[in-house]
């Protein structure tokens, strides 16, 4: 019987000390951090199946450079993890460290991008500057003509969500943490101002923690319970080509800010 055929025969706890809603790479990585710190038992309920969402959709590029410190911080803790994952949970997570090229078509992209060098210093993350024929090296298939140059991170990489939601279900589980797929939270339950409850369509839990996760659907939830959550999705297009002769699966990560494109 596999970990999620168990979860489903198992009945709903009546109580937990929190309760995830939402089995994206969110809910199931926050309920993974939960079960590591010490929280036991904690409980993630999903609608339909982990990682179901928006989550098997992402290219699963891992950039480690943000606008703050402390979400620079957090990528890079992020990006550690995902080197640990496998080791730990014994789930592959297909990590690979390929690097991402920024590349500037304008002047104003290239000065952010100097900017971005420099931000890196200072994070103590390894990057480079790279002339046109630098980044033509790099990646060869470029075209040239509009190039003023390239912004390389080594260590960024790329990982498959559909995996990596898999390590962290599995570590959390090794914890003790419960997660029950196929089951769909209903609403919040409060009693005097403060959460008492989920219900779901297989039961209540108590609890007075709940961790809303449920991606681009949680801000119609959060609204049912009147709370604004300002979220909203956008659309997003991907492309899926068939296999490329010669196209090397080393290659880089390439980002176009100007044409809105990766
Ligand atoms: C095409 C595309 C490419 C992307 N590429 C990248 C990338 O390269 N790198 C990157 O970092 N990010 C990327 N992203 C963004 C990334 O996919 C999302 O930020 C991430 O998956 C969001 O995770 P989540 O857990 O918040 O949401 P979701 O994965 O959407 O999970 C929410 C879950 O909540 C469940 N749910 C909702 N309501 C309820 C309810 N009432 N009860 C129970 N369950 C409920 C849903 O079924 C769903 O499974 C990309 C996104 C897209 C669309």
């Amino acid at each position: 019987m596999s970990a999620s055929e168990k979860d489903q025969a198992q009945t709903l706890p009546e109580t937990a000390p929190v309760v995830v809603i939402g089995g994206g790479i969110i809910g199931v990585s926050t309920l993974y951090h939960l079960a590591k710190k010490g929280v036991e038992k904690a409980v993630l309920v999903e609608r339909k199946a982990m990682a179901s969402g928006t989550t098997w959709h992402a290219a699963g590029i891992v950039g480690q450079l943000r606008e703050s410190s402390s979400q620079t911080e957090l990528s890079k803790y992020t990006a550690r993890l995902f080197t640990e994952l496998e080791l730990e949970t014994g789930q592959a997570t297909g990590y690979k460290q390929n690097g991402t090229l920024h590349v500037a078509l304008s002047d104003i992209r290239w000065e952010q991008l100097r900017r971005n060098h420099d931000h890196a210093g200072r994070m103590e993350i390894e990057s480079r500057l790279l002339s046109v024929s630098e980044v033509a090296e790099l990646y060869p298939y470029i075209e040239r003509s509009d190039l003023l140059g390239g912004f390389f991170v080594p260590s960024n990489g790329q990982v498959n969500p559909l995996d990596v939601t898999q390590a962290m279900a599995k570590g959390g589980r090794a914890r003790g943490a419960q997660i029950f797929e196929n089951t769909k939270a209903i609403r919040i339950l409060t009693r005097n101002g403060r959460v008492s409850g989920v219900e779901t369509d297989k039961g209540v839990i108590a609890t007075d923690r709940v961790l809303l996760a449920g991606g681009m659907w949680t801000s119609r939830f959060a609204a049912q319970h009147g709370v604004t959550v300002p979220l909203h999705a956008t659309e997003h297009f991907y492309i899926v080509t068939e296999t490329i002769d010669g196209l090397p699966r080393t290659i880089p990560g390439l980002v176009v800010a100007e044409e809105r494109l990766y």
